[in-house]
């Protein structure tokens, strides 16, 4: 069934665990997502890019919206990362449940000003209103140590951008890449509590793919009730399709067994499935 993102992120807080927040960008990694929460029987959050949603349109964020009302567990669907209004509010209206009104790259006065937009928005559409403070760092080379700490989201001004912008949920930057990351960054604790302490929102780790499992239960204790994880998923899709090409050859027949289009979405599915499952046991099931 369709969920309140806010509800869940808030029950999964009181419980001392956090929601999985996937990545869909077809209706096969959906069902991936879905498959891994319905075995599990836990409630789950699709998420949808902007390019995503500006390529797929209003057909995959209603198909999305959908397969969550048909899901026999809790599941919200949220539009990632986006600093268009129009488009936020374009994704309400087609049943979107949450939105990142994202003005991390922005002045603290804009990204104050954005995202007091945003809450009035959601609250006409009973939406929710992630925010980010602190800029996440992508994995572009040349960034260095100092520019990485300069953009970390200071504990004293996350209490006054929550007060002042009535955001129900924030992002933070703790350290924590976009991306991959074979060698997980160092994630600053220390400053997680610190953010904790100051503000009394649900806090949000993007960028989980390759933290490990313990490092994403550190930041469940204090604090976090929603991981993202985007490439860790998709890369299993992808993989999937890339062995299935190499095994088929060039050119398949879709007459033989395994070559054709369900078979290859079967494999890929599968595959996502997997990894969906494993974020999922370790952000609901802690020590
Ligand atoms: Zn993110």
């Amino acid at each position: 069934m369709l969920a309140n993102t806010l509800e869940l992120v808030s029950e999964a807080r009181r419980r001392g665990v956090a929601v999985g927040a996937f990545n869909t960008y077809s209706i096969e990694l959906t069902q991936a997502i879905l498959q891994a929460a319905e075995h599990l029987n836990q409630p789950v959050i699709l998420q949808l890019g902007v390019a995503s949603v500006k390529t797929g349109g209003e057909p995959l964020v209603r198909a999305t919206v959908v397969a969550a009302q048909r899901a026999h567990v809790p599941v919200a669907v949220h539009l990632d990362h986006c600093a268009d209004l129009g488009m936020i509010e374009q994704c309400f209206s087609w049943g979107c449940s949450s939105a990142l009104a994202d003005g991390s790259h922005l002045s603290f006065a804009e990204n104050v000003a954005l995202t007091r937009q945003a809450v009035a928005l959601a609250s006409s559409y009973h939406a929710t209103i992630e925010a980010e403070l602190g800029y996440l760092a992508g994995t572009e080379d040349g960034v260095t140590v100092e520019a990485v700490k300069a953009s970390l989201t200071q504990p004293e001004q996350a209490r006054a951008f929550v007060a002042a912008t009535g955001a129900s949920m924030l992002a933070v930057a703790i350290g924590n890449v976009h991306g991959f990351t074979p060698n997980p960054p160092p994630l600053d604790f220390e400053r997680l509590s610190q953010i904790a302490s100051q503000v009394d929102i649900p806090l949000i780790l993007h960028g989980a793919s390759g933290l490990g499992k313990e490092n994403v239960q550190r930041a469940i204790s204090l604090g976090v009730a929603k991981i993202n994880v985007n490439t860790e998923v998709r890369t299993a899709f992808l993989s999937a399709i890339a062995t299935w090409g190499l095994r088929v050859g060039p050119t398949p027949d879709v007459r033989r067994s395994g070559q054709d289009w369900l078979d290859l979405m079967r494999e890929a599915i599968a595959a996502a499935q997997m990894v969906v499952t494993e974020h999922m046991q370790t952000v609901a099931m802690m020590p």
